[in-house]
């Protein structure tokens, strides 16, 4: 006898959420996998005085020689998800800690 082991989650995975999967490195940088393919890239969030860079070839190819001209800030969606997975790393501990403190 079979048990299909689906038992929380129902299987309809709708629109794929724009998620990569990310893992820490360090403080501030972060390994995030690659869609395409198996690899992945390094994200530094301090780097360039604060833009971020990343190891991907769009990154290091077209993004980056245009901030060292123009000096905008330009990212690549790693690093922008790396940012987005910080931020919420930091408000889902705000809210702990609020609750460990007791909520009001
Ligand atoms: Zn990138």
């Amino acid at each position: 006898m079979k048990r299909s082991s689906t038992g929380k989650k129902s299987t309809t995975t709708p629109a794929r959420t724009d998620r990569y999967q990310i893992r820490q490195h360090d403080r501030l940088s972060f390994w995030v996998k690659s869609r395409q393919g198996s690899g992945e890239y390094l994200v530094d969030l301090t780097s360039l005085k604060g833009n971020g860079v990343c190891t991907c070839p769009h990154f290091r190819m077209r993004l980056e020689p245009k901030i060292r001209d123009d000096k905008n800030q330009r990212r690549c969606k790693h690093i922008m998800s790396v940012r987005e997975y910080l931020a919420d790393m930091v408000i889902l501990e705000a809210i702990k800690h609020n609750e460990d403190r007791g909520a009001a």
